[in-house]
């Protein structure tokens, strides 16, 4: 095996907390390419081998098929030995690897949206469906660099099934620190300080609670994963009023 070759490419930008290394570990496999890949600094680290014509195409690929959250600012390449033995390998960050470039929190992305709206898929109508394409990342951050553990998410330890989906290369939640499921992660939650008419304090009916309060002419805050927004039926004169008369704002557009 004469025509194999290695090399260390160095990729800066944003390029962690947004499925990167898996998107690496896919290409190596799709390429048959060996070596490894870790997290280090502002940069992700690829030590590979394999033909040139692979490579070459590794390369390529690694800025046209980036991850849709990432960023790749730089891709260096230098010919080093082929690394040691075979496979290709996701190296976890060791201790003293800074993460810096986290991203912001992202929009559900359709994958996910339509997981939410099928009815036999796990995370059937779960509001807090997340995956290494979407779902909050900076507001939920506590430390780096960016894992689980040092978000607020640790209160929620991974079911089985999520946890699954987490240590698998192939599945496209691999490392996507938030992942959460109806089983193991946070559930919508109604509380109300004044009783409305017939609100009954059924948390496991938070969202409809909510749409009857709102059908009321109530005035209600949803909090989500950055903070709140007040809610209230736009077209019912009397609840503006009221919610203009608890802000203090009379006349400035809300
Ligand atoms: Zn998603
Ligand atoms: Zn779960």
């Amino acid at each position: 095996m004469s025509d194999i070759r290695g090399a260390e490419i160095i990729v800066r930008g944003i390029v962690q907390g947004v499925g990167f290394r898996p998107f690496v570990w896919r290409l190596a496999q799709r390429l048959g390419l060996f070596g490894e890949v870790r997290n280090a600094g502002d940069a992700v680290f690829i030590h590979a081998g394999g033909t040139r014509e692979a490579l070459a195409g590794f390369v390529s690929a690694l800025r046209e098929e980036a991850p849709v959250l990432s960023r790749v600012e730089t891709i260096t390449a230098h010919p080093v030995a082929p690394p040691e033995g075979d496979g290709f390998r996701i190296v976890e960050s060791g201790a003293g690897a800074v993460s810096i470039g986290i991203v912001p929190d992202i929009a559900t992305c359709p994958a996910c949206r339509a997981e939410i709206a099928d009815p036999a898929a796990r995370r059937f109508g779960y509001a807090f469906t997340n995956c290494t394409d979407c779902g909050p990342r900076f507001s939920i951050v506590r430390g780096l660099p960016y894992d689980r553990a040092r978000t607020t998410m640790q209160d929620f330890p991974l079911c089985d099934a999520c946890r699954a989906e987490y240590e698998d290369p192939q599945d496209r939640r691999f490392h996507a620190q938030p992942i959460a499921c109806p089983t193991c992660g946070p559930l919508l939650r109604w509380t109300s300080l004044a009783p409305l008419p017939d609100a009954k304090r059924d948390d496991a009916d938070a969202l409809s609670q909510a749409v009857a309060a709102l059908s009321a002419g109530g005035i209600i805050a949803v909090k989500g994963i950055g903070g709140f927004h007040i809610a209230c039926d736009a077209t019912d004169g009397t609840v503006v009023s009221e919610l203009r008369r608890r802000k203090h704002r009379p006349s400035k557009p809300l």
